[in-house]
């Protein structure tokens, strides 16, 4: 692990997609705040180059340390051994045939890439805390995915309470088991409504005077915290492409997208000096971005959420658009692709990956899959080009899509498995904002 010749570099501050002209924050408070008071994202005023010796890392956890932690400034060597901790599993480039690699990023805990962004920020915000004392509660609105990441990586960090809100009824078997396990500091609430009403209480709720006290804080991928450590793996990616397979042309990058978190820190990766191709935007049936791409659409004109087999990327009004549109504007569309598959497509590709590689994938990386034919067949400019494309969950997190489209089980996860007899807790909730305040303030939190 190094840290040589990045400790004299100033911190990397950060400025609101709303007002970049308003005097910066550090990192640690853009960490702790989420969202910017004025309703905009925060951005990173500059982008360190890649240090020298980035070619020479060992693992995503060592490419943590000599890329991200030196952002920190004077304070990297307390935060290199977090960032090392926090991205312990590993992220392996797995060979298809069609000069395509799946890069698999659903090794750590909770069986998607959200884990490296929760477990990273839930220690970056535990040191924070602890520098500046005072507490506060993160409560997220989850579909799946971020959820669980959530509650994993910020379960016990003291000074940190989460509060999980997800539709009853309308996430997997799986997804409910992994959300619900019991955890010290953790509570989750099954709320009697769909994905949009758990959405809208968490926005009522930071709007909310009578909550103030609890200090409220957002883990998604709004936050910077869990953005940064996400431009990791897009780096040791395309190292173990060039450096341990030979892999000489830079890859065109395949990413699942919902909210455009992970594609934002692909392409901050790539202006920090990664060699790509071109990125692609996969989306399901919701497909503002691929619109706004094509010229079909305006980018302030958002629509409604569609429900679809990839629930994780069901998103119609994306976040992280005001990053991309912030640092790009209409030129976006000279920087990316975006394609839009639905399910029968995406079932479809699932199986037709189990039959040409044997490989099982979750629906969202199969979207990406399918993406990729899309654009190969109709752009000759992609056609030759190796394809790196994230591998975003577990298949066994989606063991019934995994089913209707092969009618075969994907292999067992072990994280799952054990999760079979943990114990459980979950609370009702009414999806209205005064059930949620009576919730939060009166009720206790499990140590
Ligand atoms: C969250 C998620 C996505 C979408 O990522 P964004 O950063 O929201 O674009 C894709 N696949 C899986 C499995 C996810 O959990």
């Amino acid at each position: 692990m190094s840290l040589a010749g990045s400790l004299d570099r100033p911190p990397v501050t950060v400025h609101s997609t709303r007002s970049p002209d308003a005097p910066d924050l550090t990192l640690d408070d853009a960490i702790l705040q989420g969202l910017a008071p004025d309703g905009g994202l925060y951005l990173p005023r500059f982008l360190p180059p890649l240090p020298e010796d980035w070619r020479e890392a060992t693992s995503l956890a060592d490419l943590g340390v000599r890329v991200l932690a030196p952002w920190w400034g004077e304070a990297a060597s307390e935060v290199a051994p977090l960032i090392e901790d926090a991205l312990a599993f590993d992220t392996p480039l797995k060979p298809l045939s069609g000069d395509r690699w799946l890069l698999e990023l659903f090794h750590g805990p909770t069986l998607s890439f959200k884990d490296v962004g929760a477990r990273t920020m839930a220690r970056l915000a535990g040191r924070a805390l602890r520098a500046r004392g005072g507490s506060v509660t993160v409560l997220v609105a989850t579909s799946g995915d971020t959820g669980s990441a959530v509650a994993d990586g910020f379960a016990g960090v003291p000074g940190v309470r989460v509060a999980l809100l997800y539709p009853k009824g309308r996430v997997s078997e799986v997804q409910e088991r992994q959300l619900i396990a019991a955890r010290p500091g953790v509570r989750a609430f099954a709320v009697e409504g769909d994905f949009d009403a758990c959405q809208r209480l968490v926005k009522q709720a930071f709007d909310d005077p009578d909550l103030r006290g609890l200090g409220l804080t957002s883990a998604n991928s709004i936050n910077v915290g869990r953005l940064l450590p996400q431009m990791l793996y897009y780096l040791w990616g395309g190292l173990q492409l060039r450096r341990d397979l030979g892999v000489e042309p830079a890859p065109y990058v395949v990413v699942p997208s919902g909210n455009l978190g992970n594609l934002t820190a692909g392409v901050m990766a790539s202006l920090t000096g990664l060699d790509v191709h071109g990125f692609l935007a996969a989306h399901n049936a919701n497909a503002f971005f691929p619109d706004v791409l094509a010229g079909r659409r305006e980018p302030d004109d958002m629509p409604a959420t569609l429900a679809t087999l990839s629930n994780a990327m069901d998103v119609g009004a994306p976040s992280n658009f005001e990053r991309l549109w912030f640092q790009f504007g209409r030129d976006v569309s000279q920087r990316i692709d975006g394609v839009s598959i639905d399910d029968d497509a995406t079932l479809a590709r699932m199986r037709l990956t189990y039959e040409e590689d044997g490989e099982f994938t979750c629906p969202h990386t199969a979207v990406g899959l399918e993406a990729l034919e899309r654009m190969r067949a109709d752009h000759a400019s992609v056609r030759d080009v190796p394809a790196m494309v994230l591998a975003t969950a577990h298949p066994a997190k989606f063991d019934q899509a995994v089913e209707r489209a092969t009618g075969m089980q994907p292999p067992a996860a072990p994280a799952l498995d054990a999760l079979r007899d943990a114990p459980t807790r979950v609370e009702p909730l009414p999806a209205d904002l005064s059930s949620l305040r009576d919730a939060l303030v009166d009720g206790a939190w499990p140590n």
